[in-house]
């Protein structure tokens, strides 16, 4: 399994809870320059990758729907001319924003292959969206969803619970419309602003927080949408599976502004490296790469690192627990008895105080783990 992540940092608005690396459309470069910086990346690190057959392409954000097509469509075709595998089987995810989307370019972006549609609709409640800064209506997002479902492509959209003013009886009218949707993925996401932040203010405690988050798993199973991940939700078969790499440990190549990939291949117990998240930054780094020193560039400007052998067992343990599924030895490579010991340790710790559960030799999440997972992640920390 491989997959490729294309940052697009482009935005209808800067939305004041976001911390991904995103700027207003008009005030960085103009986007076909960006995309040939992509591309110019693209070519120095392909021969990288672990194979070429892909799993799945994602273009992420930002909103890369403020593209136009043609620009999407020449990312896709670098890909495949830098001799990679794009299947019937290939998942090719783009993110949109509501507000962006019209008929015609939907129609160029699943002829350009785009098989999944990743829709940021983040709430049906107007007063709630001006409130969060975002541009489009609930409308914008009915007419989406139609013409997503009307071209019968796959789609996922995220829902931000726990909003400023909005408790359990609010968001029931948000479970209402999406019972109605019955869409085949759901992402919920609890909004997270630090203290003092406007949006901090008025919010439900924890304790309703948690119900909120019940009440959207009671809603989304009466559909039959199955949480397979901390905030991931869908039907049997539909499952992202970009994102699965992410949490299987699967590498994976990212392109563009503060992008992250990660390739066990490289070195024994895998390399991690990213780009930098300015755009002078970024422009500046993509003009010195070259097939053969692209590796060598990241390190020396410490942008990447090797990883210890505790480090990469950590990642694979906790971005297991993050699955439903859980995490178990058997889906690792083989780490030395000391560690494996160590760890094990930490987990069984973690079972007594109740924070995770046993079943079919994996380690699983409770339901209070899940409320608290960062720290149960942290517990599981190794000495290096
Ligand atoms: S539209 Fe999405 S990616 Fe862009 S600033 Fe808002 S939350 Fe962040």
């Amino acid at each position: 399994m491989f997959g490729i992540y294309v940052h697009i940092p482009y935005c209808l608005q800067r939305c004041s809870y976001c911390d991904f690396a995103t700027f207003v459309y008009d005030q960085i470069l103009p986007p076909q320059d960006y995309v040939n910086l992509l591309l110019r990346e693209l070519a120095a690190k392909s021969h990288l990758a672990p194979q070429k057959e892909l799993t799945s392409i994602y273009f992420g954000g930002g909103t890369p729907s403020l593209l136009e097509p043609n620009l999407i469509v020449s990312i896709l075709d670098a890909i495949a001319k830098n001799d990679f595998i794009i299947s019937p089987k290939t998942e090719i995810t783009l993110e949109i924003n509501p507000a962006t989307l019209y008929t015609e370019k939907i129609l160029a972006l699943i002829a350009a292959g785009v098989n999944r549609f990743s829709v940021g609709a983040q709430t049906f409640d107007e007063d709630l969206l001006r409130l969060a800064g975002r541009k489009h209506s609930a409308q914008d997002t009915f007419d989406t969803l139609a013409l997503l479902q009307k071209q019968n492509v796959n789609y996922s959209f995220d829902l931000l619970f726990a909003l400023p003013e909005q408790g359990r009886a609010r968001l029931a009218n948000d479970l209402k419309i999406i019972s109605d949707l019955k869409p085949p993925h759901l992402s919920a996401y609890c909004l997270t602003v630090p203290n003092g932040h406007p949006m901090s203010k008025n919010r439900a405690l924890d304790d309703e927080q948690a119900s909120m988050f019940n009440d959207i798993e009671n809603a989304l199973l009466n559909i039959g949408l199955h949480r397979y991940e901390i905030s991931n939700f869908s039907r049997p078969q539909y499952e992202s599976q970009h994102n699965l790499l992410y949490w299987r440990q699967k590498p994976y190549l990212s392109l563009g502004l503060s992008a992250h990939s990660y390739l066990a291949h490289l070195s024994p117990w895998g390399e991690r490296f990213w780009n930098p998240s300015t755009v002078e930054g970024y422009a500046d780094f993509v003009q010195q790469l070259t097939p053969e020193n692209a590796l060598n560039v990241h390190h020396q400007k410490n942008l990447g690192e090797r990883l210890s052998e505790s480090a990469a067992l950590f990642d694979y343990a906790h971005t297991a627990l993050r699955l439903a599924e859980g995490f178990s030895f058997e889906n690792v490579p083989a780490f030395s008895p000391a560690l494996t010991e160590a760890l094990t340790d930490r987990l069984n710790a973690l079972v007594k105080s109740r924070l995770l559960e046993t079943k079919n030799n994996s380690w699983i999440l409770t339901e209070q783990g899940r409320l608290i997972s960062n720290l149960v992640f942290e517990r599981l920390l190794l000495d290096n």
